[in-house]
């Protein structure tokens, strides 16, 4: 897909990025992401997403916008309170590029829509409060062999994972079950989401691009309250009940 003369204009320092180039910037452009729950994660990295030029974004989040999402959803705003939040999504995205083309559904994942929502997109991003609705979207994306960016936050720590199915160990290699203690409400301040937003952003640009190491195999950690950042080696689990039948392919660390 050939870049426009606007685009490139808009693009030009971005195009200077070593390993992005024109080409990298077209693929972009032709490259479709889905992002479940546009809230303190979905929100930033839509918005990153976005200003980088993706082609297309399929949002699904549920709900109308409540004066609690404001400290962290960053495309919901005060005149917006009590209305849809995925509407506001739309029009805070389009308002930063109008060309950007927006496939919204006010829906958040569900045994109902996971299949659709994942067939659409290219790369997935999973930004669900839920622990089940990312198990879920892990099962959907491992089974249709679709890229999947993980990233969650606690109190002031982030973690992120880039899961290639059959590569690298999915979601539920890791948590078979909902972890215990995880909570539908946490403790959260936005700059850490947008933290870890702009961290899984970066590790979309890179998959569909083509260029950089990704967290395949690997869990980033986070820590805010310290400012140090972890990186530990993740692994598949033999018999792991969504990714166990894949078998396993060559370059397990070297995905990407
Ligand atoms: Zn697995």
């Amino acid at each position: 897909m050939e870049l426009t003369s606007e685009e490139r204009a808009i693009y030009e320092w971005q195009i200077w990025v070593d390993g992005l180039g024109e080409s990298g910037q077209e693929r972009l452009k032709s490259s479709t992401a889905l992002i479940t729950r546009v809230g303190g994660l979905g929100g930033p990295l839509a918005q990153s997403l976005a200003a980088a030029g993706i082609g297309k974004l399929i949002l699904a989040h549920a709900g109308n916008t409540r004066p609690s999402d404001l400290n962290r959803q960053i495309l919901q705003t005060h005149d917006q309170l009590g209305k849809s939040r995925i509407e506001s999504c739309r029009q805070r995205l389009l308002d930063l590029n109008p060309r950007l083309e927006i496939e919204t559904v006010g829906e958040n994942v569900d045994e109902g829509n996971a299949a659709r929502l994942v067939t659409g997109a290219d790369i997935v991003f999973d930004c669900a409060p839920l622990f089940e609705e990312r198990l879920l979207l892990n099962r959907e994306c491992v089974r249709q062999r679709k890229p999947l960016v993980d990233a969650a936050m606690f109190d002031l720590e982030g973690q992120l994972t880039t899961i290639i199915p059959g590569q690298t160990p999915c979601l539920a290699c890791l948590y078979p079950e909902v972890p215990p203690g995880w909570k539908r409400e946490f403790p959260v301040i936005g700059a850490v989401s947008a933290t870890m937003a702009n961290l899984a952003a970066l590790e979309g640009i890179k998959l569909l691009v083509g260029f950089g190491e990704l967290l395949a195999s690997k869990l980033l950690i986070f820590d805010a309250r310290s400012m140090t950042f972890r990186k530990i080696s993740i692994h598949r689990r033999p018999g792991c009940a969504v990714c166990g039948a894949l078998g396993s392919t060559a370059g397990e660390n070297e995905a990407g």
